[in-house]
């Protein structure tokens, strides 16, 4: 039996009230499923901190429903910022700008920053715009578990947690968006996502990489986004990369062959391969594969499979993000064939 009330999408007035009355509702966007409540209310933003289990120290994206309610929440608006929103919102790219007074502390997380995103997700900006106020969202999972990208996945981390979910059914993306620094000298990327480096370098030049998109951080150092110090988007199998090339990586995992030991492979590996086996999708559609990530991490538990090895994904384009995701998965485990 269900416990928390699934809303469809005649509903979202229905879930708009929940939010004005400090609840807190699962909303889909076009990346993932987000734990939504008031971005004012502090009593609110504790409770979603206290459903997903999440550090406090780790803060939220706040989802605005038009470009001009930006003001709203931030203090300062560089020019970078208006040429990234106008390019790509409503979009899977969020901002960190400085924060508005009026942002709780516990959003930000005790920053003097604010992260802000205007997702692309008819059903999220219904929302955000019927609710009169904006929407404080991180990923509707539990706490180190991979993002919900399916009702299915909101319904197993979040039922009995939340006061509503909003039916959105998959998401389009598949990966959390693009999270892109621009308080310091220059635009600094700290979480590849949909909305890529290469894209956004053609509206506002060169942008910084931040070190721990791709590497483990190292001891001591401090984290640009909080969220990356955490062990994330991982399933309770152990996974670990496979570098290698095509036949290196057939070969590899059938010698592998064991009970419990399965592949996160590609489309075309999938014939090839002797052991039970997760395609991310066709090799060459880092987009497709983004898109079904998340789903075949928690496919490859459900399935008992408890040692997985991994596709090493392209680094380039949506693929990054791709990357950037499976490695946090893997630990930084990478086995290199080649
Ligand atoms: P989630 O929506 O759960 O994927 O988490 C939001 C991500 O944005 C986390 O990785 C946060 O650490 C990051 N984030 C949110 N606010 C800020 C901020 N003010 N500065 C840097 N990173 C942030
Ligand atoms: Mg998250």
């Amino acid at each position: 039996m269900m416990k928390t009330k699934i809303l469809n999408q005649n509903e979202v007035a229905k879930a708009a009230e929940i939010i004005r009355g400090g609840g807190l509702v699962v909303m889909p966007t076009e990346t993932v499923y987000g734990l939504g409540a008031d971005a004012f209310n502090p009593e609110a933003i504790a409770n979603i901190f206290k459903a997903k289990g999440r550090p406090m120290d780790n803060p939220l994206i706040v989802h605005i429903g038009k470009i001009e309610d930006l003001k709203r929440v931030v203090s300062e608006i560089p020019e970078t910022a208006l040429k990234l929103a106008s390019a790509f919102w409503p979009g899977p790219l969020t901002m960190v700008l400085p924060k508005a007074e009026e942002i709780p502390v516990q959003v930000s997380a005790g920053l003097s920053t604010v992260a802000v995103r205007y997702p692309a997700h008819p059903l999220a900006e219904t929302l955000i715009l019927l609710s009169g106020t904006q929407i404080a969202a991180p990923s509707a999972n539990l706490s180190g578990s991979p993002s919900p990208t399916k009702l299915e996945h909101v319904i197993a981390d979040m039922d009995g947690r939340v006061d509503a979910i909003l039916d959105g059914g998959e998401c389009e993306v598949g990966l959390e968006s693009t999270v892109i620094s621009l308080v310091g000298d220059k635009p600094r990327l700290l979480r590849p996502g949909g909305v890529t480096v290469e894209e956004m370098e053609k509206v506002i030049g060169e942008i910084e990489i931040d070190p721990a998109v791709t590497d483990k951080m190292k001891e001591g150092q401090t984290a640009a986004s909080p969220g990356m110090k955490y062990k994330h988007y991982a399933p309770k199998a152990k996974v670990v990369i496979v570098k290698g090339t095509d036949e290196q990586y057939v070969h590899y995992v059938n010698s592998k062959k064991a009970k419990g030991v399965g592949a996160i492979c590609y489309d075309e590996d999938a014939p090839k391969l002797h052991v039970p086996f997760f395609s991310l999708g066709p090799k060459a559609d880092s987009t497709a594969q983004a898109r079904n990530l998340f789903s075949v991490l928690r496919s490859v538990d459900d399935a008992g499979i408890t040692l997985a090895y991994a596709r090493c994904p392209k680094i380039d384009g949506v693929g990054l993000a791709v990357y950037n995701r499976l490695i946090r998965a893997a630990g930084f485990e990478v086995m290199a064939l080649a």
